[in-house]
């Protein structure tokens, strides 16, 4: 796997990343599968990481096409020369056709090996949450920041019918975990409840699979999916995370790409606060990364816990993640006045409520209505991302 970006995009590594000029490309089943803007008539521009150029070659002879110029991309590489043959292409829409999407969907999913399969809950915590990754390198995949893939289950259900897929936000960046393209990671924890009329225990169909799956096995993914929580371009920008349990898993991928990888065209200069809610100290998952990032980066990244069965609020309470939101009110509030300040949450759908209330209190003290202020000004101008399950 490799990204294939816009002339904007924000790919790369630096020198170790090519910008070809290509022509005369021919729109194929598998060219469409990419969902990138390939156009047939003038230049189309993709970054290609110096492993994958062989790769990337010999795909571009199966599109038909002509490569007219490779130039290296790093920081002391000027720009390549503007293309005289198509017209140039608005960032913004160039952007939006690079989102990839549906690359394997699920009459012909992607194989992917399992590499690892890691407990993320320590002694002590609530439950079980694996890290699992998986090999890409076979298969065309590719993802952004803040998508989600599918995974089918092995077997049938009651019926004996296949499995349907379940959906996962992915925990990496579109490098992957070992920053080679070729991997992608889940943050999965396995769903346990008592049946309300027996009250026998019962175990998630798939995250109970995903649960148990070793290293070697072959898991059928689909996807990628998901436009919804994309960061945004502007390494400037604010980024406030809303994270419950597994919802942390966008959130690993976001500050992966802010802090700990290397980019050309996306060097973070804004501000990440993350609030994380879990019930547990040893149920915060990636603890030692977030610390580890915090303790580096203390100008740009605040990490916020809220941990509800040790932590009390200030009335005696349990601590819960909206607790925390409403401690920070004024400052968050101002901070959302700015117009590069975006909001994500992500987690279990019971989280709505409470921030949704403290919200509320936090613009009522400021003198304003937040069902207002988040229809007219926050979803209005994209900035309110949520993904809840
Ligand atoms: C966009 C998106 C991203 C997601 N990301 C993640 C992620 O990163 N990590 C993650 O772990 N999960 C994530 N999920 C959830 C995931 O898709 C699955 O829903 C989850 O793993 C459960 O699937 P399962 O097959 O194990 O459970 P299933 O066998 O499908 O069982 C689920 C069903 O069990 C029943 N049920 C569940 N809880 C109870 C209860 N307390 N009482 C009674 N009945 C109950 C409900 O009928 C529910 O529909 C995400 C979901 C979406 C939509």
């Amino acid at each position: 796997m490799y990204n294939l970006s816009a002339t904007s995009g924000n790919t790369g590594f630096g020198s170790r990343v090519f910008r070809y000029e290509v022509t005369g490309l021919r729109q194929t089943s598998e060219s469409d599968q990419t969902d990138y803007d390939i156009r047939r008539s003038g230049s189309t521009f993709f970054n290609v990481p110096y492993s994958r150029m062989n790769q990337f070659m010999q795909q571009i002879s199966r599109w038909g096409g002509k490569i007219v110029s490779i130039y290296p991309l790093g920081i002391d590489t000027p720009p390549p020369p503007a293309a005289t043959s198509a017209p140039a292409v608005e960032p913004q829409k160039k952007a939006k056709a690079d989102i990839p999407v549906n690359i394997y969907r699920p009459n012909k999913p992607y194989m992917g090996k399992v590499i690892s399969n890691e407990e993320l809950v320590r002694e002590g915590g609530e439950g079980t949450v694996k890290h699992i990754i998986f090999d890409l390198s076979e298969g065309e995949l590719r993802y952004l920041e803040g998508q989600s893939i599918g995974i089918i289950p092995a077997g049938t259900d009651a019926k004996g019918k296949p499995h349907k897929l379940r959906l996962y936000s992915i925990a990496s960046t579109r490098h992957g975990d070992f920053v080679d393209d070729k991997t992608v990671s889940l943050c999965v924890r396995q769903l346990e409840y008592k049946d309300p009329e027996s009250g026998d225990k019962v175990y998630g169909v798939c995250s109970s699979y995903l649960n148990k799956v070793k290293p070697g096995d072959e898991v059928k993914i689909t996807g990628p999916v998901g436009k919804e929580m994309l960061l945004p371009d502007d390494p400037e920008a604010t980024i406030v995370m809303l994270g419950t349990g597994t919802g942390i898993a966008p959130f690993r991928a976001f500050l992966w790409r802010m802090f700990k990888e290397k980019h050309a065209d996306y060097q973070f200069k804004g501000l990440a606060w993350l609030f994380f809610g879990v019930a547990y100290t040893p149920n915060i998952l990636y603890k030692q990364e977030l610390e580890e990032l915090q303790e580096k980066f203390p100008e740009n990244f605040r990490l916020t816990y809220a941990i509800s069965r040790e932590q009390k609020t200030a009335e005696g309470g349990k601590m819960y993640i909206q607790c925390r939101i409403a401690e920070h009110a004024d400052e968050l509030w101002q901070l959302l006045q700015k117009k590069n300040t975006h909001v994500y949450m992500c987690g279990l759908k019971g989280m709505e409520p409470g921030i949704d209330q403290a919200m509320t209190e936090a613009a009522a003290k400021n003198g304003a209505d937040w069902t207002e202020f988040l229809k007219g000004t926050l979803k209005k101008e994209s900035r309110w991302h949520v993904e809840t399950y």
